[in-house]
């Protein structure tokens, strides 16, 4: 898919903007002139939320009462044009057509996003990075949600009758049943966890040797209670061994401490964790290639190219990464925002705008 053209009017500190894009686009500017505003203006039509977290009326630009956008693009195969306006509620419309929520608008416009708040998926525990692999697993496996809605409530029923046992003995009859639906369900999201990272493997492995110039390379290992293997029977034994056989130490705990709940993916640059030794270049160059990866393999799945929305991407690369992002990844539109004039410098092909108090140059 392609963006062809946005328009802005009231949106965050934009006041009016419209603008035609290219395959690379390049936002550049000081601090606070709107180029992170941008980014997340193209991203609300992908039908999610912010990834700011901001309340509809936070797009309104302060004193106004009204905001409109609108976005002319080219999916699955015609020209289509959408539109989002916020008044006192929200109304969305697709091709002329009135849609029930933004999220209507996710079937036609998909996008991957770099921010800063990524980084945490090395930085921080495994929570990040089962969000990370949850969430793309969500956008291509049309059950997986309902299989992580399962999952979690069986694991809540399970977690309160651990609250108010006193032995193992005294609640193992029950525990019998929670044990076999959990080893059921989660083993269906390890089987699709582990899945994904060996559909995604080949292409992070590709774009991380392009990012780094050859230099090094990038693994990702499933690590969960067990060493599973990919036949979803086999994993559903071995989990349920491993719940069954920390039973005594759950009634202790009051909660469940084995499970596709607590499992984590470990990223590793040429043989070692990226979040121990990794440097802050290593980092952002890994979590930046897992985002494209992504994109590559939802392209693989959907036959459509995702939108790639870099935000602030660029700083701490050195100049053969930046070089690397901006003049050779293929067939993704990509948008990217940074400070920095060198870099703008370093594009090839595409489009630059400069961004000063809302208004684009
Ligand atoms: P940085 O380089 O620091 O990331 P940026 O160019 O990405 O800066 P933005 O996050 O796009 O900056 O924000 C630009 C400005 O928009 C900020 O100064 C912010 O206060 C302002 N802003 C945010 N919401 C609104 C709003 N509803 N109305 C008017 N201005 C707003
Ligand atoms: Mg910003």
């Amino acid at each position: 898919m392609k963006i062809n053209s946005i328009t802005l009017e009231n949106y965050r500190n934009i006041k009016e903007l419209s603008v035609d894009f290219d395959d690379v686009n390049i936002i550049w500017g000081e601090n606070a002139q709107g180029k992170t505003n941008l980014l997340e203006a193209i991203y609300l039509f992908s039908g999610a939320k912010s990834f700011r977290g901001a309340k509809d009326k936070e797009l309104v630009k302060f004193d106004c009462d009204y905001a409109k956008m609108k976005l002319d693009f080219f999916a699955n195969g015609r020209e289509q044009t959408a539109e989002i306006s916020i008044k006192d509620r929200k109304t969305v419309t697709l091709n002329g057509i009135k849609k029930r929520s933004s999220t209507e608008l996710g079937d036609e416009i998909k996008t991957i996003i770099f921010s800063p708040d990524h980084l945490n998926m090395i930085k921080e525990g495994p929570n990040e990075r089962r969000k990370f692999i949850d969430g793309a697993l969500c956008q291509i496996k049309s059950n997986y949600r309902t299989l992580l809605k399962n999952y979690s409530r069986t694991l809540v029923q399970r977690n309160s009758l651990l609250r108010n046992a006193e032995s193992v003995d005294e609640v193992a009859p029950m525990l019998e049943v929670w044990d076999v639906n959990l080893a059921n369900l989660g083993a269906k999201i390890i089987y699709q966890r582990i899945m994904y990272l060996k559909a995604i493997k080949p292409y992070l492995k590709s774009i991380f040797e392009g990012i780094s110039g050859g230099k090094e390379d990038i693994e990702l290992v499933y690590i969960g209670a067990d060493t599973y293997t990919d036949d979803v029977n086999d994993i559903e034994q071995r989990l349920y061994n491993k719940i069954k056989s920390h039973r005594k130490i759950d009634v202790l705990n009051h909660t469940t401490t084995k499970g596709p709940h607590r499992d984590d993916i470990e990223i590793m640059i040429n043989g070692r964790s990226v979040k121990s030794f990794g440097s802050q270049g290593q980092q952002r160059s890994s979590v930046l290639a897992l985002k494209l990866a992504e994109a590559s393999l939802l392209r693989e799945m959907t036959g459509e190219n995702p939108i790639a929305l870099l935000d602030d991407v660029m700083s701490e690369l050195d100049e053969k990464r930046q070089d690397y992002i901006l003049n050779h990844i293929k067939d993704l539109q990509i948008f990217i925002t940074c400070c920095d004039k060198e870099t703008v410098l370093r594009l090839k092909k595409g489009k630059t705008f400069h961004i000063a108090n809302g208004a684009l140059s």
